[in-house]
């Protein structure tokens, strides 16, 4: 069933007419047309049995039906990622969304990207829309604005759960060792740029209560780190059950 991403906000009538690139999507990319039925999702945790009434590409307009609600994810995890330069973080954001995550807060670190340009929230979230909505899910996962990483830090710290911090000079305390004492969700996973951490940004987060571990021997490029992390912790708590 072709399922469609509209925010919660625009779904309070019997009727809903689509913006120009889910239109473009249903009509040219999927081929179809009047009478069509369609899967609505608004992204926090409500599908929606759809049914188009009017196919242009100008905008498909649907009859929406039948509401249910789909449990959100059982494990909660919030992936704090030191942006990299050039575009791998649009690929974090995409296969993290796949494998589950809940949020996702783009970091300013001291050998990150410094300043992303202005723009690259909004992109995420499209990304993250998109890679919702291909992977079934009925909940979108939040994309923070880009914050600094010493306020990020905070809000984790505030926040509680278990905090996580992956650094490639970890070798006594391995991801994998703390996922099997950690009680449930939420955890918080933070993951450095291609320059890594400053000793001084570790100890900053050890300060705000970050533990810190290892993913082995090997230096992991960033997308693959973030990405194998948040893999293990999902599941380890039953995420990928
Ligand atoms: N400073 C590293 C170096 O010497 O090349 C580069 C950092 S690595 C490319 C990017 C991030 O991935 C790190 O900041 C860390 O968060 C994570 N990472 C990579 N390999 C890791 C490992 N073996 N254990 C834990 N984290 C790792």
């Amino acid at each position: 069933m072709p399922r469609v991403f509209i925010p919660a906000q625009l779904l309070n009538h019997e009727r809903v007419t689509l913006d120009r690139p889910a239109s473009r999507h249903l009509i040219k990319v999927l081929r179809l047309q009047a009478g069509a039925e369609v899967r609505v999702f608004d992204g926090c945790g409500t599908e929606i049995e759809g049914r188009i009434v009017r196919a242009s590409a100008a905008g498909v307009e649907l009859a929406l039906g039948q509401r249910h609600r789909v449990p959100l994810p059982p494990v909660s995890i919030t992936l704090l990622q030191s942006v990299p330069r050039g575009d791998r973080m649009d690929f974090i954001v995409q296969k993290a969304t796949e494998l589950g995550v809940t949020r996702i807060v783009p970091l300013t670190s001291s050998r990150g990207m410094v300043k992303p340009p202005p723009g690259k929230a909004r992109r995420w979230r499209t990304i993250a829309q998109e890679a919702a909505r291909q992977s079934g899910r009925a909940d979108v996962p939040d994309v923070a604005d880009v914050t600094a990483m010493d306020v990020a830090l905070a809000g984790a710290a505030a926040a509680g759960g278990t905090r996580l911090l992956l650094w490639e000079e970890e070798r006594a305390l391995p991801l994998r060792q703390v996922l099997a004492q950690v009680p449930s969700a939420p955890v918080t996973l933070l993951v450095g740029p291609e320059g890594g951490f400053s000793q001084a940004e570790v100890e900053s987060a050890r300060a705000q209560g970050f533990r810190v571990v290892g993913l082995g021997p090997r230096i992991l490029r960033v997308e693959t780190a973030a990405l194998v992390a948040v893999a293990l912790t999902q599941s380890a708590l039953g995420g990928l059950d």
